[in-house]
Protein backbone atom coordinates (compact mmCIF):
# COMPACT_ATOMS: atom_id res chain seq x y z
CA UNK A 1 0.00 0.00 0.00
CA UNK A 2 0.91 3.61 -1.02
CA UNK A 3 2.66 5.71 2.65
CA UNK A 4 0.31 8.20 1.93
CA UNK A 5 1.42 10.39 5.38
CA UNK A 6 5.31 10.51 3.72
CA UNK A 7 4.27 11.23 0.44
CA UNK A 8 2.16 13.89 2.13
CA UNK A 9 4.46 15.39 4.36
CA UNK A 10 7.42 15.55 1.59
CA UNK A 11 4.83 17.45 -0.45
CA UNK A 12 4.07 19.74 3.08
CA UNK A 13 7.88 20.39 3.32
CA UNK A 14 8.41 21.03 -0.36
CA UNK A 15 6.02 24.16 0.30
CA UNK A 16 6.66 25.19 3.46
CA UNK A 17 7.28 28.86 3.92
CA UNK A 18 5.28 29.30 0.97
CA UNK A 19 2.12 30.85 3.02
CA UNK A 20 -0.16 31.31 0.19
CA UNK A 21 0.10 28.11 -1.16
CA UNK A 22 -3.23 26.11 -0.33
CA UNK A 23 -2.88 22.02 -1.15
CA UNK A 24 -5.95 20.46 -2.15
CA UNK A 25 -5.72 16.85 -1.67
CA UNK A 26 -7.35 15.34 -4.53
CA UNK A 27 -8.89 11.92 -3.18
CA UNK A 28 -11.21 11.23 -5.86
CA UNK A 29 -11.81 7.43 -6.49
CA UNK A 30 -9.94 6.07 -3.01
CA UNK A 31 -12.18 5.11 -0.20
CA UNK A 32 -12.11 7.10 2.89
CA UNK A 33 -10.10 4.44 4.89
CA UNK A 34 -6.64 5.63 2.47
CA UNK A 35 -7.29 9.08 2.95
CA UNK A 36 -8.05 9.17 6.97
CA UNK A 37 -4.42 8.88 7.42
CA UNK A 38 -3.75 12.81 6.16
CA UNK A 39 -7.00 13.71 7.81
CA UNK A 40 -5.45 12.56 10.75
CA UNK A 41 -2.24 14.28 10.26
CA UNK A 42 -4.65 17.82 10.49
CA UNK A 43 -5.35 18.21 6.95
CA UNK A 44 -8.22 20.33 6.01
CA UNK A 45 -8.44 20.37 2.60
CA UNK A 46 -9.38 17.95 0.07
CA UNK A 47 -10.68 17.80 -3.68
CA UNK A 48 -13.38 15.34 -5.44
CA UNK A 49 -14.43 15.63 -8.76
CA UNK A 50 -17.71 13.55 -8.78
CA UNK A 51 -20.66 15.03 -6.49
CA UNK A 52 -22.45 11.48 -5.87
CA UNK A 53 -19.06 10.08 -4.87
CA UNK A 54 -18.21 13.25 -2.94
CA UNK A 55 -21.44 12.89 -0.67
CA UNK A 56 -21.01 9.14 -0.19
CA UNK A 57 -17.70 9.73 1.55
CA UNK A 58 -17.74 13.25 2.77
CA UNK A 59 -20.85 14.18 4.50
CA UNK A 60 -20.52 11.84 7.64
CA UNK A 61 -16.97 12.87 7.49
CA UNK A 62 -17.31 16.41 7.64
CA UNK A 63 -19.50 16.05 10.65
CA UNK A 64 -17.13 14.79 12.51
CA UNK A 65 -14.12 17.15 11.11
CA UNK A 66 -15.85 20.09 11.19
CA UNK A 67 -12.61 22.00 10.24
CA UNK A 68 -12.42 20.34 6.63
CA UNK A 69 -13.22 22.34 3.25
CA UNK A 70 -14.45 20.36 0.33
CA UNK A 71 -13.48 21.50 -2.88
CA UNK A 72 -15.47 20.86 -6.11
CA UNK A 73 -12.96 20.33 -9.04
CA UNK A 74 -14.92 18.57 -11.49
CA UNK A 75 -17.54 19.07 -14.04
CA UNK A 76 -20.43 20.89 -12.16
CA UNK A 77 -23.99 19.97 -14.11
CA UNK A 78 -26.52 22.28 -12.92
CA UNK A 79 -29.05 19.90 -11.63
CA UNK A 80 -26.56 18.97 -9.28
CA UNK A 81 -25.94 22.30 -7.54
CA UNK A 82 -28.82 21.63 -4.67
CA UNK A 83 -26.03 18.86 -3.54
CA UNK A 84 -23.48 20.47 -3.79
CA UNK A 85 -24.13 23.83 -1.50
CA UNK A 86 -23.60 23.49 1.33
CA UNK A 87 -21.15 20.33 0.90
CA UNK A 88 -18.59 22.17 -0.88
CA UNK A 89 -16.64 25.08 0.34
CA UNK A 90 -15.10 25.74 -2.75
CA UNK A 91 -16.17 25.00 -6.61
CA UNK A 92 -13.08 25.38 -8.78
CA UNK A 93 -15.18 24.63 -11.99
CA UNK A 94 -17.56 27.12 -12.66
CA UNK A 95 -17.61 27.44 -16.80
CA UNK A 96 -21.21 28.85 -18.15
CA UNK A 97 -23.89 31.41 -17.28
CA UNK A 98 -26.87 28.61 -16.92
CA UNK A 99 -24.70 27.06 -13.93
CA UNK A 100 -23.40 31.01 -12.64
CA UNK A 101 -27.46 31.54 -12.44
CA UNK A 102 -28.10 28.31 -10.80
CA UNK A 103 -25.63 28.57 -7.88
CA UNK A 104 -26.56 31.89 -7.47
CA UNK A 105 -30.11 30.74 -6.69
CA UNK A 106 -29.06 28.28 -4.63
CA UNK A 107 -26.71 30.24 -2.37
CA UNK A 108 -29.73 32.40 -1.54
CA UNK A 109 -31.79 29.27 -0.82
CA UNK A 110 -28.94 27.89 1.40
CA UNK A 111 -27.75 30.80 2.74
CA UNK A 112 -24.26 29.90 2.33
CA UNK A 113 -21.76 31.71 -0.44
CA UNK A 114 -19.19 28.75 -1.81
CA UNK A 115 -15.78 30.27 -3.20
CA UNK A 116 -15.64 30.07 -6.59
CA UNK A 117 -13.15 29.29 -9.37
CA UNK A 118 -13.94 30.25 -12.78
CA UNK A 119 -12.19 27.64 -14.90
CA UNK A 120 -10.47 29.21 -17.77
CA UNK A 121 -9.81 27.09 -21.38
CA UNK A 122 -6.29 28.16 -21.52
CA UNK A 123 -5.37 25.77 -23.82
CA UNK A 124 -8.55 26.47 -26.66
CA UNK A 125 -9.26 22.93 -26.43
CA UNK A 126 -12.51 21.96 -28.16
CA UNK A 127 -12.86 18.92 -26.01
CA UNK A 128 -11.74 20.67 -22.34
CA UNK A 129 -14.52 22.79 -20.35
CA UNK A 130 -13.53 26.41 -19.70
CA UNK A 131 -14.88 29.99 -20.12
CA UNK A 132 -12.40 30.87 -23.28
CA UNK A 133 -9.57 33.87 -23.05
CA UNK A 134 -11.73 36.00 -25.28
CA UNK A 135 -15.20 35.62 -23.34
CA UNK A 136 -13.21 36.10 -19.66
CA UNK A 137 -13.47 39.46 -18.53
CA UNK A 138 -17.23 39.75 -19.56
CA UNK A 139 -18.66 36.47 -18.05
CA UNK A 140 -16.01 37.93 -14.14
CA UNK A 141 -18.61 40.75 -14.41
CA UNK A 142 -21.55 39.14 -15.17
CA UNK A 143 -20.63 36.57 -12.14
CA UNK A 144 -20.12 39.90 -9.59
CA UNK A 145 -22.58 42.08 -10.51
CA UNK A 146 -25.19 39.65 -11.95
CA UNK A 147 -25.09 37.08 -9.87
CA UNK A 148 -23.61 38.50 -7.01
CA UNK A 149 -21.29 34.83 -6.78
CA UNK A 150 -17.78 35.27 -4.64
CA UNK A 151 -15.71 34.28 -7.23
CA UNK A 152 -12.22 34.11 -5.58
CA UNK A 153 -9.88 33.50 -8.99
CA UNK A 154 -9.25 31.56 -11.63
CA UNK A 155 -8.36 27.93 -12.26
CA UNK A 156 -6.96 25.57 -15.48
CA UNK A 157 -6.25 22.16 -16.77
CA UNK A 158 -3.48 22.86 -19.11
CA UNK A 159 -3.23 20.81 -21.79
CA UNK A 160 -1.42 17.39 -21.35
CA UNK A 161 1.98 16.31 -22.75
CA UNK A 162 3.22 20.01 -23.08
CA UNK A 163 4.68 22.31 -20.80
CA UNK A 164 2.58 23.74 -18.75
CA UNK A 165 4.73 27.03 -17.99
CA UNK A 166 3.08 29.14 -20.74
CA UNK A 167 0.12 28.33 -20.22
CA UNK A 168 0.56 29.07 -16.08
CA UNK A 169 2.18 32.50 -16.98
CA UNK A 170 -0.85 33.20 -19.39
CA UNK A 171 -3.21 32.85 -16.37
CA UNK A 172 -0.94 34.63 -13.76
CA UNK A 173 -1.34 37.77 -16.39
CA UNK A 174 -5.07 37.04 -16.71
CA UNK A 175 -5.58 36.98 -13.02
CA UNK A 176 -3.88 40.27 -12.34
CA UNK A 177 -6.20 41.63 -15.30
CA UNK A 178 -9.21 40.89 -13.17
CA UNK A 179 -7.10 42.49 -9.89
CA UNK A 180 -8.19 38.53 -8.72
CA UNK A 181 -5.41 37.40 -6.06
CA UNK A 182 -5.88 33.41 -6.10
CA UNK A 183 -4.93 30.78 -9.03
CA UNK A 184 -5.80 27.34 -8.44
CA UNK A 185 -3.47 25.72 -10.71
CA UNK A 186 -0.56 22.88 -10.86
CA UNK A 187 -1.42 18.60 -10.36
CA UNK A 188 1.05 15.93 -9.60
CA UNK A 189 3.22 16.65 -12.65
CA UNK A 190 3.48 20.47 -12.64
CA UNK A 191 2.46 21.67 -9.34
CA UNK A 192 6.40 23.30 -8.49
CA UNK A 193 6.21 25.34 -12.14
CA UNK A 194 2.70 25.99 -11.25
CA UNK A 195 3.70 27.52 -7.92
CA UNK A 196 6.77 29.33 -9.42
CA UNK A 197 4.17 31.03 -11.55
CA UNK A 198 2.29 32.24 -9.21
CA UNK A 199 -0.40 29.77 -8.31
CA UNK A 200 -1.89 29.71 -4.86
CA UNK A 201 -4.23 26.48 -4.86
CA UNK A 202 -2.19 23.27 -5.70
CA UNK A 203 -4.30 20.03 -6.80
CA UNK A 204 -2.51 16.97 -5.34
CA UNK A 205 -4.20 13.60 -6.05
CA UNK A 206 -1.70 10.80 -7.49
CA UNK A 207 1.40 12.16 -5.87
CA UNK A 208 -0.37 11.46 -2.47
CA UNK A 209 -2.57 8.67 -2.37
CA UNK A 210 -1.34 6.46 -5.62
CA UNK A 211 -2.04 5.73 -9.31
CA UNK A 212 -5.75 5.50 -9.73
CA UNK A 213 -7.16 2.34 -11.00
C1 LIG B 1 -7.67 14.43 -10.77
C2 LIG B 1 -7.48 15.87 -10.78
C3 LIG B 1 -6.37 16.47 -10.18
C4 LIG B 1 -5.25 15.69 -9.53
O1 LIG B 1 -4.50 15.04 -10.50
P1 LIG B 1 -3.13 14.30 -10.16
O2 LIG B 1 -2.39 14.30 -11.46
O3 LIG B 1 -3.48 12.95 -9.68
O4 LIG B 1 -2.42 15.10 -9.13
C5 LIG B 1 -6.29 17.86 -10.20
N1 LIG B 1 -7.23 18.62 -10.80
C6 LIG B 1 -8.31 18.08 -11.39
C7 LIG B 1 -9.31 18.98 -12.02
C8 LIG B 1 -8.46 16.69 -11.41
O5 LIG B 1 -9.54 16.17 -12.02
Amino acid sequence: MENVVKNFNLIKQEIIGKKKIKLVAVTKTFPISHILPVINEGHTDFGENKVQEAMEKWISIKKDFPKINLHLIGKLQTNKVKFVLPLFDYIHSLDNLKLASKIADEQIKKNFKPKIFIQVNIGDEAQKGGIEISNLENFYKRCIEEFKLNIIGLMCIPPFDNDSNPYFIKMRELSENLGLKDISMGMSDDYMDAIKQGSTFIRIGSKIFGARS
